[in-house]
């Protein structure tokens, strides 16, 4: 502890106690109530151990404690709680006598340090940092003062606490001799250290204690960079207040803490917190003022409102105009709902591009991600060791066990964007339905078990199995993806790379074009979008109208009859895509910051859906819809033909011939299927390694 080079340390911590004991007692707020009196009294009637000191009471009271607190504030933070406890004193004094310790726990600071910019100018010294919990250790506990019995070789003991003045623990150290004997055999230095010392644990002073991992939110890294943080040690009533994913403001002193190696000089900081706040879980990161209000309410008035902004959506890459509205549609997000049982059903709208390589889905992530209030861009592999949900995972150093949040408890509240999602880690796999679906991630490992909140709106991105897509294949025979996961998604959009001259000579103007100048120029400015968008999903919470609701249950009910009339025909819509339905209109709707949902919304939302669900799902021979083709890759009337084909050569491969391409043909003709069509079959039982060329055009079962 430095000193401060000047005065008497002793008579300064003193001074330091009657000043704040005056500040206690004398502060009278606006309505003249003594405020922190009424706090002591309140904490003890609670049997509290802390109360809250707002920053900007002390900074009206006396610039002297401030100056105090900011340059010796290790010391500062002491004499204050020296001067709780003497209040306590004069009001409940046995109560005051069985706490050890009583806090002071400061609301506000000067002004915020950014986390990368901790330096060791800032040692020893309180700081204000914001940021996001990235992990957390369950609740310990941590030994403060030990007990313990020395016993000498005649049997006789010696009960003592260590360390022996009224120091707190700092690490668990044998005694180095027994503080009762030296009373006794002062002189005979030799028998000091005989006999042992046996710690007692149910005589010692324990505290709470946890350690959090502090990261800079995504917002405020820099470009480019990976995202820094800082341990802080949490004790007494500062214990399991906070969880992982959770935006808090921390209120600390910077000390130093020993890196890997006993005898390294090298440190890492950490913070000793004494205050950590947790932020409201609205958008409150973004600042939107009065004339920033104004811009917003002027922009929703506008009548192409939704026209601009979708083209302001990656105005860099062109074309995917429905893509482009799909990805505007999930950054406002439809209306959570919770039901009278409890039930939540989920108002984020999640979107998952599947795409030729170098098709800009990249890109467009990237841009989303950056455009998002609460956005965060990452990878199927996770940008750490938690991957998109959580973990828990053992830190080298400490030894200690943390519970990690992922991308999606990181992007709580916001959207999480998913680059190569199907390179996703297995035990995302797992834990990504409940993420998606519930909003929760729930761990159980290692002793830890928590539930963390992660209503985060997904937009992820993946490439086709091998390499292009396959049409023939349909979505689940080219995605890497479980259709459990696929169909979580209200929306999945193909992108194809097929050479269309047209559109290409379109792209190689639009591309020269962006990279000629300084780019375009979007129509509604990204800073302001970001605002539009946040205040949006902060204040607009439309509700269905009654048109609204009759024309989706109109077209929710004639797809279903459709595939009721036939009792073969696959299974068209299910409720999920009714949910999905009803949360794209909420948000079309909220684009324009309407109150209402209103026929337009409907209508809108379900072109989008038929747009979609035509491209991935259209059963091309029956005409209908087939979201069958979502879970198997196949159409159903398509799929039973191959069935017929595939069980026809295996027939033959049991007798142990192959089977002649002119004889499929015979048979393909029988069951409608044209040449192109045929072909198609056998190609894909070739590519899924049923069946394979024994002698060219001759085919058989692999066994
Ligand atoms: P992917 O992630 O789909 O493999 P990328 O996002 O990495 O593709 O895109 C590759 C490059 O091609 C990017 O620089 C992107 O800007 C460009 N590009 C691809 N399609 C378009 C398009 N339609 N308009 C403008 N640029 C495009
Ligand atoms: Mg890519």
């Amino acid at each position: 502890m430095p000193s401060s080079g000047q005065g008497n340390p002793e008579s300064m911590v003193v001074d330091y106690v009657t000043l704040f004991q005056d500040f206690l007692q004398s502060f009278t707020d606006e309505r003249g109530e003594r405020k922190y009196m009424n706090r002591i009294r309140e904490m003890v009637f609670y049997e509290g151990k802390s109360i809250a000191i707002d920053f900007e009471d002390l900074a009206r009271f006396s610039d002297e404690l401030v100056l105090a607190l900011d340059r010796e504030s290790q010391k500062a933070l002491e004499a204050l709680s020296v001067a709780i406890k003497s209040i306590v004193e004069s009001i409940n004094e046995s109560y005051a006598s069985r706490v050890r310790r009583f806090y002071g726990r400061l609301t506000g600071w000067v002004k915020p340090t950014p986390i990368r910019e901790l330096r060791s100018d800032l040692l020893n010294r309180l700081v204000l940092l914001e940021g996001i919990v990235v992990r957390a250790t369950p609740p310990k506990q941590r030994m403060v003062r030990a007990t313990y019995v020395h016993v000498l070789p005649d049997g006789s003991q010696h009960e003592f606490a260590w360390p022996p003045d009224e120091r707190e623990l700092e690490e668990l150290e044998k005694p180095s001799y027994c503080p009762v004997c030296v009373a006794e055999v002062s002189e005979e230095v030799g028998s000091l250290r005989r006999g042992a010392f046996r710690l007692v644990l149910e005589k010692s002073t324990f505290m709470d204690w946890q350690m959090i991992s502090l990261q800079e939110r995504p917002e405020d890294i820099p470009p480019g960079q990976l995202p820094r943080s800082v341990d802080v040690v949490l004790t007494e009533d500062l214990v399991d207040v906070v969880r992982p994913g959770d935006r808090v403001s921390l209120i600390g002193i910077v000390k130093l803490l020993r890196g890997g190696r006993k005898t390294s000089s090298v440190f890492d900081f950490y913070i000793e917190a004494n205050n950590v706040i947790p932020a409201q879980r609205l958008l409150e990161e973004v600042n939107i003022g009065p004339e920033d209000e104004a811009k917003i309410k002027e922009l929703a008035r506008d009548p192409l409102v939704r026209r601009k902004l979708v083209a302001s959506i990656a105005p860099a890459i062109h074309g995917y105009w429905d893509l482009k509205e799909a990805i505007a549609l999930l950054l406002f997000g439809g209306v959570p709902k919770v039901l009278k049982d409890g039930t939540r059903i989920r108002g984020e709208i999640h979107v998952l591009i599947i795409g030729d390589p170098g098709t800009a889905k990249s890109q467009l992530l990237q841009y989303a991600a950056r455009i998002a209030p609460r956005g965060l861009y990452t990878t199927g592999r996770g940008s750490s060791a938690a991957g998109l949900t959580a973990a828990v995972i053992r830190d080298k150093q400490s030894g200690e066990f943390f519970l990690e949040a992922g991308a999606m408890v990181l992007a709580d509240g916001g959207v999480v964007a998913i680059d190569e999602i199907d390179k996703m880690r297995d035990e995302d796999r797992v834990a990504i339905h409940e993420a998606m679906e519930q909003g929760t991630v729930t761990i159980s490992k290692a002793g830890i078990h928590a539930r963390l909140s992660a209503r985060a709106s997904v937009l992820a991105a993946g490439n086709p199995k091998r390499g292009r897509y396959v049409d023939s294949l349909g979505l689940a025979g080219n995605i890497n993806l479980p259709v459990t996961i696929l169909s979580r998604f209200d929306l999945i959009f193909i992108i194809k790379d097929v050479a269309d001259v047209s559109r290409d000579r379109q792209i190689v103007r639009h591309v020269l074009e962006v990279h000629g100048t300084e780019g375009v120029r979007a129509e509604i400015e990204p800073d302001l979008l970001r605002k539009y968008i946040a205040y949006a999903r902060k204040y607009v919470r439309p509700r269905l109208t009654r048109e609204a609701r009759e024309i989706i249950e109109r077209y929710y009910i004639e797809l279903r009859k459709r595939s009721a009339m036939d009792p073969n025909a696959p299974l068209a819509i299910t409720t999920r895509q009714l949910e999905a339905l009803v949360r794209l209109a909420e948000a079309h709707a909220k684009v324009a910051l309407k109150e209402e949902v209103d026929a337009e919304d409907a209508l809108e939302a379900i072109r989008l859906m038929n747009a979609v669900l035509e491209k991935v799902g259209m059963d091309v021979e029956t005409g209908l819809m087939d979201i069958d083709t979502l879970m198997t890759g196949k159409a159903k009337s398509l799929r039973d033909k191959e069935v017929t084909i595939l069980e026809y050569i295996r027939d033959a491969s049991r007798k142990g011939e192959c089977v002649k391409y002119g004889e499929l043909e015979k048979l393909g003709q029988g069951l409608g299927l044209d040449r192109p069509a045929l072909e198609r079959i056998i190609a894909d039982l070739r590519k899924s390694g049923d069946i394979y060329e024994k002698r060219p055009g001759c085919y058989m079962v692999v066994e």
